[in-house]
C-alpha cells in the first residue's frame, strides 16, 4: 500500500503546465527538456539534413521522427551508421531512394567547418555566426580546446553563445557524436 503521505507529495510535487505532444515531459519555457524526446532527436536531425549543413534533401522531418521513435538516432552522427535494413523499415525509403540516400550522405562527409558548426545545433550559433567561428577558427579540432578568451574575439559572439560552444565540445555526449563523425571520415582536424 502507498502511504497517505506519498499520495499527498505526489499531488503536490507533480509539476504543472503545457506538455511535450511526444513524450509528456512537462515543457520549460516551451521547450520539451527530455534529452532523449524524438521530438527533439528529430528537429536537430532535420537542421543537420537542411541545405546550410549536411544537404540531405530526402532527410526530411518525418523520417527524422520515425527513425528516433525506433530508437535508431539519438544526434545526427548515427544516420551513418544506419544499415540498409534500418532505413527500408521506412516506408518513405525503397531500395531506389536508399542509393540516392547514401549518395548524399556519402557527399556530406565533404561538409566545411562552418557547416558543421552550423549542424551541431550550438545554443545561439546560426549560420553567420557558424561561418564566423570557421574563419577564425579553421578547424573543428581547434574547438574542441579552445579558452572563452579566444572565443569572445569573434566579433559577431556575445559572452552567452561562447560559453554555449564550450560547453558544447566538453560534453561527453557530443564527444561521442564527434567520434562517431571521426570514424566516418568527417573533415575534422
Ligand atoms: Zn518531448
Amino acid at each position: 500500500m502507498i502511504p497517505i503521505f506519498k499520495i499527498f507529495e505526489g499531488i503536490f510535487n507533480t509539476p504543472k503546465g503545457p506538455k511535450c505532444d511526444e513524450c509528456q515531459s512537462v515543457l520549460i519555457d516551451s521547450n520539451c527538456p527530455n534529452m532523449d524526446c524524438p521530438i527533439k532527436i528529430a528537429s536537430w536531425v532535420v537542421q543537420w539534413a537542411s541545405t546550410e549543413a549536411a544537404n540531405i534533401p530526402i532527410l526530411n522531418s518525418s523520417i527524422a521522427l520515425k527513425l528516433a521513435k525506433l530508437n535508431l538516432i539519438i544526434h545526427p552522427a548515427d544516420i551513418y551508421e544506419l544499415s540498409e535494413s534500418d532505413w527500408l523499415q521506412l516506408p518513405e525509403i525503397n531500395k531506389i531512394k536508399y542509393k540516392d540516400l547514401t549518395r548524399f550522405l556519402e557527399a556530406s562527409k565533404n561538409m566545411t567547418p562552418e557547416s558543421l558548426l552550423y549542424g551541431f545545433r550550438i545554443k545561439g550559433v546560426d549560420y553567420p555566426i557558424a561561418k564566423d567561428l570557421a574563419n577564425k577558427f579553421s578547424a573543428i579540432s581547434q574547438l574542441r580546446v579552445v579558452k572563452i578568451e579566444k572565443l569572445i574575439t569573434v566579433g559577431s559572439l556575445s559572452e552567452g553563445t561562447a560559453f554555449a560552444v564550450r560547453q558544447w565540445f566538453r560534453d561527453s555526449f557530443n564527444k561521442r557524436m564527434l567520434k562517431i563523425l571521426d570514424a566516418q571520415g568527417f573533415k575534422l582536424d
